[in-house]
């Protein structure tokens, strides 16, 4: 299959570009990817959507931009892309064994979340270890957990679990936040949250009982370690770009982050641009990601019209 335009990803860049790309009259596919909507649809409420004076819950956000690409036309299919080629044109995709091509494409496959990388960590996930309150939250009622991280994810994880938990341990590595003030204002001020500042997690237990009991933890002062007894982990240290598919096919940074061009959101391969958490690493905010998708689109389009980008 064929078309102008293919998309890949559903977050707030994938559907932004598929809005302006399919109401521009360019035929657009768009993949979904593993998670349909993004990271968004893990996050209860959104309060700095511009546009919701009241907030709107992320899976509501994500639902209404997909209608809205629907609705100009964006054909999207339910899929996961296992292998790209823009070496050759038209470029191409490969989707559950079916290969799609096109002759521009928006690459908005955002990020994931990032694990402490102990090997009980991941032998525990789904026993009690998460990245993710808002699907794992209901589990742990009246139970005691701990969130691991000290950025707006981790606050915000946190000020979640206190609607089921007993009590919430922000463990930190350090004595001083990354969140923004409103939400450090929130969680110092709930009675349910409490902190473990400059701490470590040396280990996750217990593996042989097949669920999470305590955490061993280190200071990174003293290097005392204590162990501090819970029923769940909630890892929440931050995101990587999803882009181990374009290794080799489009320039990245040193981090893994696509590197677009200065004043447009076109890659290194004229034809190929890019939106989203996948090309940002500074703001990687849903209104910034949006943004950028609508960025990506017009300059596809400009690109599909033969007219030059300016640099
Ligand atoms: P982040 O801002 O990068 O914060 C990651 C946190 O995890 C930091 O506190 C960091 O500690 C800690 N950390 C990193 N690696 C660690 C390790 N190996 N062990 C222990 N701790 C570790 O990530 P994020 O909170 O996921 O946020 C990402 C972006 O999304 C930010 O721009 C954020 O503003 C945005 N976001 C916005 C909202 C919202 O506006 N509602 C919600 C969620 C996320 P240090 O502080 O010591 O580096």
């Amino acid at each position: 299959m064929k078309s102008d335009i293919l998309i890949l990803g559903s977050g707030p860049a994938g559907y932004t570009a598929a809005i302006y790309t399919s109401r521009a009259g360019l035929s657009t596919s768009l993949v979904s990817g593993l998670m349909p909507g993004g990271q968004l649809t893990m996050t209860v409420e959104v309060e700095n959507f511009p546009g919701f004076p009241h907030g709107i819950d992320g899976l509501t956000l994500m639902e209404n931009m997909k209608q809205q690409a629907l609705r100009f036309g964006t054909i999207i299919i339910n899929g996961y892309v296992t292998s790209v080629d823009f070496k050759r044109r038209p470029f191409s995709a490969e989707v559950d064994g079916m290969r799609y091509e096109a002759d521009a494409v928006i690459i908005a496959t955002g990020a994931s979340a990032i694990w402490l990388g102990l090997s009980s960590e991941k032998k525990l996930i789904g026993k009690g270890v998460s990245a993710c309150a808002t699907c794992d939250g209901f589990f742990f009622k009246e139970k005691d957990v701990v969130v691991v991280g000290g950025g707006d994810t981790a606050l915000e994880e946190a000020l979640f679990l206190t609607k089921f938990a007993k009590k919430v341990t922000i463990v930190h590595r350090r004595d001083a936040l990354r969140a923004t003030k409103i939400l450090q204002d929130r969680a110092m001020a709930n009675p349910k949250i409490e902190f473990a500042w400059k701490k470590t997690i040396l280990d996750i237990l217990d593996v042989d009982a097949g669920k999470v009991t305590a955490v061993k933890l280190k200071d990174v002062e003293s290097d005392e370690i204590t162990e501090l007894k819970c029923d769940g982990v909630f890892i929440a240290i931050g995101h990587k770009p999803n882009t181990e598919l374009f290794k080799g096919q489009i320039e990245l940074d040193e981090k893994g982050y696509i590197i677009t061009k200065k004043s447009s959101m076109e890659t290194n391969v004229p034809g190929v641009f890019a939106a989203g958490d996948v090309q940002d690493s500074s703001y990687k905010q849903a209104v910034t990601a949006a943004g950028t998708g609508c960025m990506a689109a017009i300059d596809a389009k400009k690109y599909l019209e033969g007219k030059t980008i300016k640099l």
